[in-house]
């Protein structure tokens, strides 16, 4: 039987570039998605016809109950879990802290630290060894900004990454003995459209030249990483925060 991996936020970009490349691995894919319906089922058709497996499974991963449905319909259809990658992130608009609004943080706290938590306990109850599971492994998408702390642009995005980090070294330690390891990697800037949403949709070409490699990353690069840290190759990383930036 495959190898079953969650993505969450996988209707797009760095979500959906793992995705592709998980089934071509031959994991049977589940992609979550939270407002994308038709693009996450376009996406799981795409899978099916190159000859992989692959279905589409709406929550909002900041949503307790949603998220207990996601992995409840996991159970039921397919009756396993092997890794989750904590992959749906959101940034909101530039601009300096003191301008921000507590309901500001605590959006994007939600989406990008609280979701990671929810989806980890789920799948912690479903993979651990102690409980009766096969092990697994979990990949947190965190992001540069978490070291650098994007002054002057988004803050609260940074320091919610920086709260993924540490859950993701906290809980490597903490499930080591529960067959389960857990890695992070840490995307520089990626073309992808989270741009738009900070009001920058054109950030990849002004930040370029100030990048070592001296180019944004694509999608499908940050996803080999992912890959690579779901995977048996990987057997003795965890703990682990793999930076993905062009040296950035
Ligand atoms: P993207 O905006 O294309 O993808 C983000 C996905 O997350 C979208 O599909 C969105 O619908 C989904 N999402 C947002 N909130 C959600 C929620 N509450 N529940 C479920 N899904 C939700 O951007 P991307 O660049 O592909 O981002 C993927 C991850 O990479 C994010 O965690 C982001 O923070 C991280 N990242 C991106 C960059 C970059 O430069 N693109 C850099 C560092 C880190």
């Amino acid at each position: 039987m495959s190898r079953i991996i969650l993505i969450t936020g996988a209707s797009r970009g760095i979500g959906a570039a793992t995705a592709r490349l998980a089934a071509q691995h031959g994991y049977s894919v589940v992609i979550n998605y939270h407002r994308q319906r038709e693009t996450a089922e376009a996406l799981a058709k795409e899978i099916a016809a190159n000859g992989g497996q692959a279905i589409a499974l709406p929550a909002d991963v900041a949503d307790e109950a949603q998220v207990r449905d996601l992995f409840a319909e996991i159970d039921e259809r397919l009756g396993r879990l092997d890794v989750l990658v904590n992959n749906a992130g959101m940034l909101e608009q530039q601009m300096r802290l003191e301008q921000m609004s507590l309901e500001r943080w605590q959006r994007v706290f939600a989406t990008n630290v609280y979701g990671s938590f929810l989806c980890n306990r789920e799948a912690i109850a479903r993979m651990s060894t102690r409980q009766g599971g096969r092990g697994g492994a979990i990949v947190n998408v965190s992001s540069i900004a978490a070291r650098l702390g994007a002054p002057g642009e988004y803050i609260d995005y940074a320091a919610a990454k920086g709260a993924v980090d540490s859950m993701t070294v906290g809980l490597a330690k903490e499930l080591a003995e529960d067959g389960i390891r857990v890695n992070a990697v840490r995307p520089g800037v990626i073309d992808t459209e989270i741009h738009a949403s900070g009001g920058e949709p054109q950030r990849v070409a002004r930040v370029a030249a100030s990048i070592p490699l001296r180019r944004g990353g694509r999608a499908e690069e940050v996803a080999e990483a992912i890959v690579w840290l779901a995977g048996e190759q990987a057997s003795y990383t965890t703990g682990s925060l793999l930076d993905v930036s062009g040296g950035r």
